[in-house]
């Protein structure tokens, strides 16, 4: 395996990391719940997407489903 015959100065490692950021999320708000939602995807909290529900949120009853 090929290995590197300098070591890189602390001033080109820095360099280097300088595009490592993490950029935060963009978040806007629901036009349905108002709640904030990542662009371009369904809103978590009423599941509207584009105007219109996408995702239909139904109740589970575990007691009446397990006997
Ligand atoms: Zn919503």
């Amino acid at each position: 395996m090929a290995v590197p015959q300098n070591r890189k100065t602390s001033s080109k490692r820095n360099m280097r990391r300088s595009h490592d950021a993490l950029v935060a999320d963009n978040p806007n708000e629901c036009p349905n719940c108002g709640e904030l939602r990542r662009p371009h995807h369904v809103c978590g909290a009423c599941g509207h997407y584009a105007g219109r529900e996408v995702v239909v949120a139904t109740e589970v009853d575990l007691d009446s489903e397990a006997a």
